[in-house]
């Protein structure tokens, strides 16, 4: 009996740790940079002269980026698409994402 109350309470304070860790080291990943990188080509191919299609992604959503069109192999629907979807996916403070075409 003494054995199971202690496995259970051990249990529950380990289960508290987890909880309490994972909110606490919790990484909070921008929902954006996946919907771009749907929205490029996808050949990863680095003529954007980044390491990739994420990488390119992640540039245009923080703003490094200076246009779409470094996207070599990239088209007109596939910049408009991004243009459209950033227009109505602002920044967190609600300015937009400083992108050309
Ligand atoms: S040039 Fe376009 S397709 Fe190639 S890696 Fe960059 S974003 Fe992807």
């Amino acid at each position: 009996m003494a054995a199971t109350l202690t496995l259970a309470v051990m249990g529950l304070l380990l289960g508290l740790g987890l909880a309490y860790a994972a909110e606490f080291f919790k990484v909070e990943v921008d929902e954006r940079l996946e919907e771009v990188e749907n929205r490029l080509p996808g050949y990863d191919c680095g003529a954007c002269g980044y390491p990739g299609c994420a990488a390119f992604a992640e540039a245009i959503v923080t703003g490094e980026a200076e246009k779409l069109s470094l996207c070599k192999p990239g088209k007109d629907e596939h910049y408009n698409a991004i243009l459209e979807y950033l227009k109505d996916h602002p920044n967190k403070d609600g300015s937009p994402v400083d992108i050309k075409k």
